[in-house]
């Protein structure tokens, strides 16, 4: 069976290359994927699969049974937004649109589960439906969880998911991924401090928004060592602050934000409690005002044990296959279905000397190289869930 499937993707590999370059060359920012969506429904319509456009915007779905009688469900996911870098690789099929680059590879996920389409389309020697999901928008507006919103998993059942991510971090020819937690929650909060405004020679008519946010940035930066168990693992970062506009002006209002990763709720939460805490001190200690924002964008990436393992498993029966020691602390929109459906995110290895860039670098180049190697795994995982 991995034989026959490796001369075929052999085979069609030119042409994935070519796609891919192509979808590289007219990248579009999530929910205006509208070439590339159409580009995907061609391929699989060409295929003879069944496509349903139009779920969460520019997602789509093509339904593929197997030639053997079975009830089980697959969902594959790849992910199709660019993101809005310029890009400065200088290559022959760079971006054609100024703002929009495929700086995470979403382009060769696109590629790589066509590929697999093809190869299974070909010969549907499962049983039971694999679902192909394609999904708009993972670069921070949550497109999976629009999908999942408009009836993804109602729509096409999936008793498992996987997605594949490429993963510069690893060396080409390695796939990599971990039971658990593989990617963190990714929230963000914006507080706004508001004291009066009035002449800063007399502060004691004008609470001091400034000296509040002062104190408050020293005061959040102990969460994560005072807070957190330090067998457990969270990052907090303040990363703006903006206030006043004169020497002689106490401000009226000041803005700090920042944002929280972690991989477990339990301290996801104790976060955001320990945060509202210390603004009701602030207020009491300050005599200002404190406004919270505090939003949980992406939550944690938590693979199913079982579906961890399978992959590794699969994994190992078409390249070097490792288990993740840690996971990342980036975020990923698939956590939304695996908090529906149990599955797994895999990695797979791109680097080598030439392919070195990480994710959301502008000199970032995904590698053409593992292509065949994202396809096979598709293809292996596919048949053995639907065995
Ligand atoms: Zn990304
Ligand atoms: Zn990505």
């Amino acid at each position: 069976m991995a034989e026959g499937n490796v001369a075929e993707i052999e085979a069609i590999l030119p042409d994935l290359v070519a796609l891919r370059r192509d979808i590289h060359a007219h990248p579009e920012l999530g929910f205006c994927e509208h070439r590339t969506a159409g580009r995907i429904a061609d391929e699989l319509r060409s295929l003879g699969i069944e496509v349903h456009e139009g779920i969460g915007t520019t997602g789509l779905v093509g339904v593929l049974k197997g030639k053997r009688e079975g009830t089980r469900t697959l969902g594959l996911r790849a992910d199709m937004d660019a993101l809005p870098i310029d890009e400065q690789t200088n290559l022959p099929w760079a971006s054609t649109h100024p703002g929009a680059f495929h700086g995470c590879g979403h382009d060769g996920h696109v590629a790589m589960l066509l590929g697999a389409a093809r190869v299974l389309a070909d010969d549907p020697d499962f049983a039971g439906t694999l679902h192909f999901i394609f999904q708009p928008a993972e670069e921070g507006q949550g497109g999976a969880r629009v999908m999942i919103e408009e009836g993804l998993f109602e729509r096409f059942p999936c008793d498992r998911v996987y997605a594949l991510h490429n993963w510069p971090g690893l060396p080409a020819g390695t796939i990599s991924t971990r039971p658990g937690a593989i990617m963190g929650a990714a929230d963000k909060f914006r507080i706004t401090l508001t004291g009066r405004g009035g002449h800063a020679a007399i502060p004691q008519d004008s609470p001091d928004a400034i000296l509040a946010s002062a104190s408050l940035v020293q005061q959040l930066n102990t969460i994560v060592s005072r807070s957190v168990p330090p067998y457990a693992s969270a990052v907090l970062s303040i990363t703006q602050i903006h206030g006043g506009h004169a020497h002689n002006v106490i401000p009226a209002e000041v803005m700090v934000a920042g944002t929280v990763r972690t991989f477990d709720p339990a301290v996801q939460d104790r976060i955001e409690d320990r945060m509202r805490a210390m603004l009701k001190g602030v207020e009491a200690s300050f005599e200002v005002v404190c406004a919270l924002d505090y939003d949980r964008y992406y939550p944690a990436t938590i693979n199913d044990p079982a579906a961890a393992a399978d992959a590794l498993e699969v994994a190992g029966t078409v390249a070097r296959a490792e288990l993740a020691p840690e996971p990342a602390p980036t975020s990923e929109d698939f956590s939304f279905m695996l908090q529906q459906r149990p599955g797994a995110y895999i990695w797979l290895g791109q680097a080598t000397g030439d392919h070195a860039a990480p994710l959301h670098n502008p000199h970032y180049d995904f590698n053409d190289s593992v292509m065949a190697t994202g396809v096979r795994l598709h293809v292996a995982l596919a048949k053995h869930w639907l065995a």
